[in-house]
């Protein structure tokens, strides 16, 4: 962890994805602050109830922010209410010749762009509108053309910074065309306020996804030419798809919000998300704090991570095993909870702990156990029309004697029938639960109680 501040800056566009959760983890876990910022400036992509959803999915994640919209002054902390501010940025790098307003057509861009791509040349942006005059530029605004605004790229240069985890970076300026800093809606782009933000906002450290690399130069020549500080940028490796593209929902990458749906725990969520791409020395379910302080940026992997869903259920098994009675009563659905009488519900909690891993097979459990009219599978029907009657008879018997004792109620069953193994594990299950696999039928016996169990086996006698 750095003596600093680090931010996650999402724009609210969508639902965070297991993409964006790592990079708000990682941010988490590096910086002493962590502050949240919403990027919502593009008024036609961002809606507010991804910004809803965001704030409740790293509320379930348990990454919360030192500063950021729940902060006295949340205003400060939306990108859209900050238009004042980026005007009086824009309006000095305008006066200083620092940026011009560019009237070009989007056919024209295109058209540029098309003869750079021609000439094998990387297309940027030929500099049509960089020396107009103010009357040129007078005469365009009174025919109602909008310009956006360009930032004015210093010529022969190198921008040259330390990667915190790709080492140093250098481009050449003559290869970065003049970019867009302001949109023809007046709205501010990307690359402008976010480093205009991390800057006024004190962040120290940024950790960001690779596919930002090439915006980090442009942002240091916006910055350096309004005199701001910089923040140290870390551009982390992808996370692939088991198809080695990029993840994405095509291969499998899923929101927050559905693995909460799905019944997926936070600390199966954050333990998985913390090992793609950084390794922890030991398989055991970490708390926050301890991801926290084994997280370091020398151990993260350069090359890409790779997505394996195998990954995230053994965490989710892992996770579930170690929660506790309040935690698991709180996961289970309300018709699950609404199954289970007062009287059994640790058994039972216990018994979900050590055998499975999603709300749904416990609800499916508990339909099974918890029922006046258990319906076996076809499996176990063709077993129970197998066994004779008599040997029902007998299990009956040993019931009755022993309601409570599994042990020695499989003890006298043996010994009465004469028969062990499959041929007396396989009825007595399907009698019992109506199916021929499920968790131990020492726990189901104590779970079922002495009522059913005998109203179970007697059904076959
Ligand atoms: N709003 C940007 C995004 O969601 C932030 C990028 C960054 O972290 O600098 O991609």
């Amino acid at each position: 962890m750095i003596d600093g501040k680090t931010r996650f800056a999402p724009s609210p566009t969508g639902l965070i994805h297991l993409g964006n959760a790592r990079t708000a983890l990682f941010n988490r876990l590096f910086g002493k602050t962590f502050l949240l910022r919403i990027e919502d400036t593009d008024r036609r992509r961002c809606r507010p109830e991804f910004v809803a959803a965001l704030f409740e999915d790293l509320r379930w994640l348990e990454l919360d922010w030192d500063e950021g919209p729940a902060s006295p002054r949340p205003d400060r902390y939306f990108q859209s209410r900050r238009a004042d501010l980026y005007a009086r940025y824009y309006a000095r790098l305008e006066h200083e010749g620092l940026a011009y307003p560019c009237f070009c057509s989007v056919e024209e861009l295109a058209a540029a762009r098309e003869a750079f791509r021609r000439q094998g040349k990387p297309p940027r942006y030929p500099g049509t509108c960089a020396r107009l005059t103010a009357d040129e530029i007078r005469t365009r605004l009174d025919q109602g053309l909008r310009p956006t605004l360009r930032f004015r790229v210093p010529k022969g240069k190198a921008v040259v910074f330390e990667d915190l985890i790709r080492g140093r970076q250098c481009f050449a300026t003559d290869d970065i065309g003049d970019f867009i800093i302001r949109r023809a809606d007046d709205t501010p782009a990307f690359l402008f306020c976010n480093a205009v933000d991390d800057a006024l906002m004190g962040v120290t450290h940024v950790l960001r996804g690779e596919d930002h690399l090439a915006n980090t130069p442009r942002q240091l020549l916006i910055l350096e030419a309004l005199d701001l500080p910089a923040p140290r940028y870390g551009h982390l490796a992808l996370i692939l798809g088991a198809d080695g593209t990029p993840l994405s929902k095509r291969n499998g990458s899923r929101s927050i919000q559905e693995l909460r749906r799905q019944g997926y725990l936070p600390a199966a969520v954050l333990n998985f998300l913390a090992r793609l791409g950084h390794p922890y020395p030991e398989d055991r379910l970490y708390s926050l704090e301890e991801l926290a302080s084994g997280f370091q940026l020398q151990r993260l992997n350069k090359s890409p991570a790779r997505f394996d869903p195998a990954q995230l259920d053994h965490w989710q098994k892992i996770a579930v095993r170690r929660s506790d009675d309040a935690t698991l009563w709180q996961w289970l659905d309300d018709e699950t909870r609404s199954r289970i009488p007062e009287k059994r519900r640790r058994d039972f909690l216990d018994l979900v702990r050590n055998n499975w891993s999603f709300p749904n097979e416990a609800e499916r459990w508990a339909a099974i156990l918890f029922t006046d009219r258990l319906e076996p599978d076809e499996e176990a029907r063709r077993v129970l029309a197998q066994t004779d009657r008599q040997w029902f008879q007998h299990a009956l018997a040993a019931a009755r004697r022993h309601p409570t004792d599994y042990r020695a109620f499989l003890t006298e069953l043996k010994t009465t029938t004469g028969v062990k193994g499959k041929k007396l594990f396989q009825p007595l299950r399907a009698a019992l639960t109506g199916r021929l696999n499920g968790p131990e039928l020492e726990r189901v016996y104590a779970l079922l109680g002495p009522d059913r169990i005998q109203t179970r086996l007697s059904h076959w006698t």
